[in-house]
């Protein structure tokens, strides 16, 4: 196991650090919101000073005002992640592409966000009582509905996919499944190329749209024993059900931050007087803040059922592929083309990782080769 290199570490860190930045301006820009009263100016904006009178429409404007002003905070950071990317040579994009792909983010998460906002208030003002039990079980839907729709319609919006041409590797796939007595219905050549030069590949969607994606840049470079492997790895996702499962994690994560939020918002109307009302759509940022504090203090028991997960999902391949070999190799490959830290530091792995360190990965690896432990 080659150390980790200096460049790696700082790519990393670096990389880590724009996380923690990014996250603490989006909960700056809510606290400032919320604390100076300026939500309710920019309330008395999004009325465009009465002229409007459609609530629905105000809260739209209102909406995006929060996303813009959200945006331009974060553009800075977006733009350094950018020249990060190239700095450390991982990356194929070029300026015009990324200032496009900005552009499309940006509209699919202000329509995503627009909508989960209506339907939420829209919750509120008819079942002000069991609003947050209501809206609780809608977003669940939601979610539901995009995992879904997501490999057909949102993926697509930023990368190009294809059904898998390669006949050997698509057999090689039928008889993994078949050992595990399943059938993925599709897997998808993703063309990462044209934007990173990092490899990757993940199980996604629901039902019918259920399907694995191998980036090119792994297809192109590794063995067919290696992308064995790493499908073998996917496939143990889709066996043990993770998708479902991690929706299920999620159900529970959102039903504790609707109640936080309701029992919130009623301090926040009937004690103190900030808000008129439960549906005063002003209190939106210290609805977005409850969830973004529960999300940031959960993380960590997130990512420990994460790494639980791609544990299960590593000894799924282990036991159904001829030699652990071309995993090891794929792990090392992998870490190498993607700059990974494969000995990150105890306490990063614990907080940030959803996957294990690539180091234990590997180890995971040799003791299962290693006879009569088995
Ligand atoms: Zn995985």
């Amino acid at each position: 196991m080659p150390p980790d290199t200096a460049e790696a570490r700082r790519y990393n860190r670096i990389r880590r650090w724009l996380g923690i930045g990014e996250f603490a301006i989006s909960l700056a820009l809510l606290v400032v919101l919320v604390i100076t009263g300026w939500t309710f100016k920019l309330q008395n904006l999004a009325y465009m000073g009465g002229l409007l009178q459609s609530y629905s429409l105000a809260l739209f404007v209102y909406v995006i005002m929060l996303l813009v002003i959200g945006k331009v905070l974060g553009l800075g950071m977006d733009y350094y992640s950018f020249r990060l990317e190239h700095r450390y040579q991982l990356s194929n994009q070029k300026f015009r592409g990324w200032a496009w792909d900005e552009v499309k983010g940006f509209l699919v998460s202000a329509i995503l966000a627009a909508i989960l906002a209506e339907l939420l208030y829209f919750v509120i003002r008819q079942f002000s009582q069991h609003w947050w039990l209501v809206a609780w079980v809608g977003f669940l839907g939601v979610v539901v509905l995009l995992a879904q729709l997501a490999p057909v319609v949102l993926f697509p919006i930023f990368y190009k996919f294809e059904p898998l041409q390669d006949e050997e590797l698509k057999l090689r796939l039928v008889r993994l499944g078949e050992r595990a007595g399943t059938r993925v219905r599709g897997v998808y050549k993703w063309h990462l190329s044209e934007k990173s030069k990092k490899a990757n590949a993940a199980l996604t969607g629901l039902g019918n749209t259920r399907r694995i994606i191998l980036a090119d840049t792994l297809l192109d470079n590794y063995s067919a024993d290696e992308v064995e492997a790493v499908l073998a790895h996917e496939l143990g996702h889709h066996v043990h059900k993770h998708i479902l499962k991690s929706i299920g994690v999620q159900a529970a994560v959102t039903m504790l931050g609707f109640w936080a939020a309701n029992w919130t918002l009623h301090y926040a109307v009937e004690r103190r007087h900030i808000f008129v009302s439960l549906s005063d759509f002003a209190n939106l940022p210290l609805l977005v803040l409850i969830f973004a504090v529960l999300s940031f203090l959960l993380m960590p028991a997130l990512n420990a059922f994460s790494r639980f997960n791609e544990r299960q999902a590593d000894r799924y391949a282990f036991e159904n592929i001829a030699s652990v070999a071309p995993f090891i190799s794929s792990m090392n490959k992998l870490a190498e083309q993607n700059l990974a830290e494969r000995t990150p530091s105890r306490w990063v792995e614990w907080w940030f990782h959803s996957h294990p360190a690539v180091a234990r990965r590997v180890a995971a690896a040799e003791q299962w080769d290693k006879p009569n432990t088995h």
